[in-house]
């Protein structure tokens, strides 16, 4: 239906979650009729980004230096560590303004029907930032899903007797993930947290 060049487009936007096929569609034939510099402009974001951000070394934030933003400032707590799954979920707790601490990016859940394992999640580098010393409480935020609390129970078995334990309070809305929680509701979780 479409020429090769066309449908090729297509199906790498589809592959972008939450777009599904008549979307990847509509952007395939926005792109086609925009002026040449300005799709370029699209595919050169993508380049830059792909070559210059990374993940920090010591929290697994996303940056492009060699420690993040928020591993850089010298006035956050450092004896508070919140471990969330993804980069973006930085970003939700950072826009509650309710977090001083650190941040310890997992890069995604336990879930071993999708063979993922404690060893493909930054669990280790996690203890091992514990075992330095001067963490007093570790706050797990992972999302309330089943994968995201299975993660939860998990690490705060391999910190126990290490450092403080908590988990985020209820009331986020079961099965969603963090980044769509608002503000209000998030900030309200991250301080009434629990003892695990
Ligand atoms: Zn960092």
């Amino acid at each position: 239906m479409f020429s090769p060049a066309v449908e090729n487009l297509v199906t790498q936007l589809a592959k972008l979650p939450g777009v599904g096929r008549r979307s990847a569609q509509r952007l395939a034939f926005h792109l086609l009729s925009a002026r040449p510099e300005e799709a370029l402009e699209l595919a050169h974001a993508i380049e830059e980004v792909k070559a210059r951000v990374r993940f920090c070394r010591e929290c697994g934030n996303l940056t492009e230096e060699e420690l993040c933003e928020v591993c850089a400032d010298p006035r956050r707590d450092r004896t508070v560590i919140c471990v969330v799954e993804q980069p973006v979920d930085v970003v939700s707790l950072e826009r509650t303004h309710e977090f001083r601490g650190l941040y310890h990016v997992l890069g995604g859940a336990l879930s071993p029907l999708d063979g993922v394992e404690p060893s493909d999640l930054r669990i280790d580098a996690l203890v091992a930032r514990i075992e330095r010393g001067g963490v007093e409480e570790v706050v797990l935020a992972t999302n309330p899903t089943m994968t995201g609390e299975a993660t939860a129970a998990y690490v705060a078995d391999r910190l126990r007797g290490r450092a403080r334990v908590t988990r985020l309070a209820s009331g986020l809305p079961v099965g969603g993930d963090l980044e769509y929680a608002d503000e209000v509701t998030l900030g309200r979780a991250l301080a009434g947290r629990r003892d695990m």
